[in-house]
């Protein structure tokens, strides 16, 4: 029984996969908050480059992978596939556990995929500069990191709770040569007034992005460009090569489909990059469960509401149809960093309206229990993102035990937690607790968003 299974290069998928074309009710556009018309591809241009926006607009089911963006990706792809044995075995379940290791990457997640790929689209266009925000520092250090291959000069804001929490990440941003301040910073107006009308406050993505556009944006020469890690079409589509690269991993060990795909989902990226493949099967008829996960204490999936709202708390972005707690919501500081985000990917969004997602939440105790299962069986110490997955997946494992069903579980473990020891510290000493999230919350939401356009709930029910 093999442990691992590998592609040799020569075997790394050459197109990504784009769901957008196969969805069976249709992607809904952004729209321009000033007069609710849609966002025409050049009303982009300011913040990414044109290369990118085509692919962000594609209705192309299959885009070709550029021959220098699969010599960067061979650095560390294909990524292996890897069957959790020891935790069946702990578990005592009949299902057998398959996971990508999307660990291996340099910095240490999936981000890079489409990292060096959004890098090398800039560079092709004449970008020089790079700004971005980060969360746990997972995002920054790998554009730092796809930046320094490709001589580009990288600017990053980092949220201010993880600035404090996670010094390490930082500290590899430098080493790969980039400026990383911590947000908000008084560089940008929006972030001067963020700290003005919030003194104390730990800081959020959605402020984050309001800075790193505002940066990306306030060069008039037009040199230097904004990226963003997930949430957004082209985002997603890079990350397809997980889902591509498990695919022919599980063919080359007989196995036809799985019966559940899991991934914890912030923004979405990595969840989408493994599950879309899949999501293409079921639309096509297999059957398959699968589940994006969630923290309790950040429900957008399970609690939010699917409406038109802004991807940043400054309101400087398109509105886009996706799954929301509202643009001003600022998460309570639980340890996933990279999950403490108020919308999702509209690609996302639009399966889940479709019924071919089924999302799911979990507090970060349990998260932390079932990360430190998977270490003492595994080996491999998780981020506190991924934790999200691996608690469902022990859900899962479970529940196949008491049905006595041999299930194929496949998960993505999205990344390592080396750089995030701080909260097992915190967990193992008893600091960590989980936060509900409040009623009135969902509530202030609702209001926040009652006077913007709405997105359609139309579905063809087939799901
Ligand atoms: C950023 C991050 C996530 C969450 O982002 P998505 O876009 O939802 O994938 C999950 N896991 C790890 C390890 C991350 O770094």
């Amino acid at each position: 029984m093999s442990v691992k299974v590998f592609l040799n290069e020569d075997e790394i998928p050459r197109q990504w996969y784009n769901l957008a074309p196969d969805l069976p009710s249709p992607l809904q556009p952004p729209l321009s908050p000033a007069d609710g018309s849609v966002v025409p591809p050049e009303g982009w241009a300011k913040i990414f480059p044109m290369n990118l926006v085509e692919q962000e607009y594609s209705k192309e089911r299959w885009i070709d992978i550029p021959d220098e963006v699969l010599q960067m990706l061979y650095r560390w792809r294909p990524s292996p596939l890897k069957r959790a044995v020891y935790l069946e075995k702990a578990l005592d379940t009949p299902a057998k556990i398959y996971y990508k290791d999307e660990g291996v990457s340099p910095p240490g997640s999936h981000k890079p995929n489409t990292a060096v790929t959004q890098a090398w689209y800039n560079k092709q266009f004449g970008t020089k500069v790079l700004t971005t925000e980060t969360g746990a520092g997972q995002w920054g250090s790998a554009l730092s990191f796809a930046c320094s291959l490709l001589g580009l000069e990288c600017k990053v804001f980092m949220v201010r709770i993880s600035f404090e929490q996670k010094p390490f990440r930082k500290i590899m941003m430098q080493t790969w040569g980039a400026n990383c301040v911590a947000s908000p910073s008084t560089e940008t107006n929006s972030g001067r007034s963020f700290m003005e009308k919030y003194p104390d406050t730990p800081g959020s993505l959605g402020m984050a992005i309001s800075e790193a556009i505002e940066a990306a944006v306030a060069d008039e020469s037009g040199q230097t460009k904004y990226s963003i890690g997930s949430c957004l079409n082209h985002v997603l589509l890079h990350q397809t090569i997980i889902g591509l690269e498990a695919k022919k991993q599980l063919e080359k060990i007989g196995i036809k489909k799985p019966d559940i795909v899991i991934g914890c989902a912030g923004g979405g990226s990595n969840f989408a990059g493994l599950a879309f493949p899949f999501v293409y099967d079921k639309i096509n008829g297999a059957d398959i469960e699968i589940i994006p996960v969630e923290p309790a204490s950040c429900p957008t999936m399970t609690r939010g509401m699917f409406a038109y709202d802004f991807g940043d708390t400054a309101c400087t972005t398109p509105l886009a149809p996706m799954h929301t707690l509202g643009h001003s919501f600022v998460p309570p500081p639980i340890h996933a960093g990279g999950l403490r985000y108020h919308g999702m990917a509209p690609l996302v969004s639009q399966s889940i309206v479709e019924g071919l997602l089924t999302p799911r939440n979990v507090h970060q105790l349990e998260c932390y229990a079932s990360a430190i299962q998977f270490a003492r069986t595994e080996g491999i110490i998780t981020a506190p993102e991924t934790s999200h997955a691996i608690a469902a997946v022990i859900q899962e494992a479970r529940k196949a035990k008491e049905e006595g069903k041999e299930k194929v579980i496949l998960f993505n473990m999205s990344g390592h937690g080396l750089m995030d020891l701080n909260g097992y510290l915190q967990y193992f000493e008893g600091k960590l607790q989980d936060y509900a999230h409040p009623q009135e919350e969902i509530d202030r939401a609702e209001a926040e968003l009652a006077d913007y356009p709405k997105p359609s709930m139309d579905k063809t029910g087939k799901w």
